[in-house]
């Protein structure tokens, strides 16, 4: 575990890599699982995560935050609210009800879909999208190519937890990206 960019927080990412909880074989054989809802159980560490994330994007000309169902939600809404931007959540296939565009991923076994709401942003939007988790990047650039087919582009990329021993660096190559956590 490491602090990738807290200084304003020197003692976050211990106190979080303390308090996240890593269940082994969850939800599936291998799977080392990183279950992040101690941290939405003590108040103030919940604060200082969001505070933290949204630190790095002040200044960054964000025009919007992507939020990635489910537990993005978690954190995208306050991310939002300390920059004072819209939040748009990215949902799972059949729950926008307006005009959506879709975009398909890999998954290890199979396909999964996201879904934007085609007016939530278009030219000259810059996204934050915020996830609890960086692992193989696969979620993450689907969103990315979902926020270049409406005509924005990606300011960035802010997650709780990145894992450095799965590939998502290079399956978001040239996005920058802000984590709190890295195993
Ligand atoms: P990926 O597309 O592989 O980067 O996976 C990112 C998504 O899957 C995030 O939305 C995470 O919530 C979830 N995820 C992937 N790996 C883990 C893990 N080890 N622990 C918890 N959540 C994970």
């Amino acid at each position: 575990m490491s602090s990738p960019t807290t200084p304003a927080d020197p003692t976050l990412a211990a106190d979080l890599a303390a308090a996240i909880q890593t269940v082994p074989d969850f939800p599936s054989p291998g799977v080392a699982f990183k279950d992040i809802t101690p941290v939405l159980a003590d108040p103030g560490l919940f604060q200082r995560t969001t505070i933290a994330l949204a630190a790095p994007w002040r200044a960054a000309g964000i025009t919007h935050v992507l939020a990635i169902e489910s537990r993005g939600f978690l954190f995208g809404a306050p991310v939002a609210q300390q920059l004072g931007v819209p939040l748009v959540p990215v949902r799972k296939p059949g729950k926008l009800p307006r005009a959506r565009v879709r975009e398909t991923y890999a998954l290890e076994y199979g396909t999964d879909a996201l879904e934007l709401h085609a007016d939530a942003i278009g030219p000259g939007a810059s996204v934050l999208i915020v996830d609890d988790v960086l692992a193989t990047g696969g979620t993450a650039a689907a969103v990315v190519r979902l926020t270049e087919r409406c005509g924005a582009s990606v300011g960035g990329l802010a997650a709780v937890i990145e894992l450095s021993f799965l590939p998502w660096r290079t399956a978001l190559t040239g996005v920058r990206a802000e984590t709190l956590v890295r195993y």
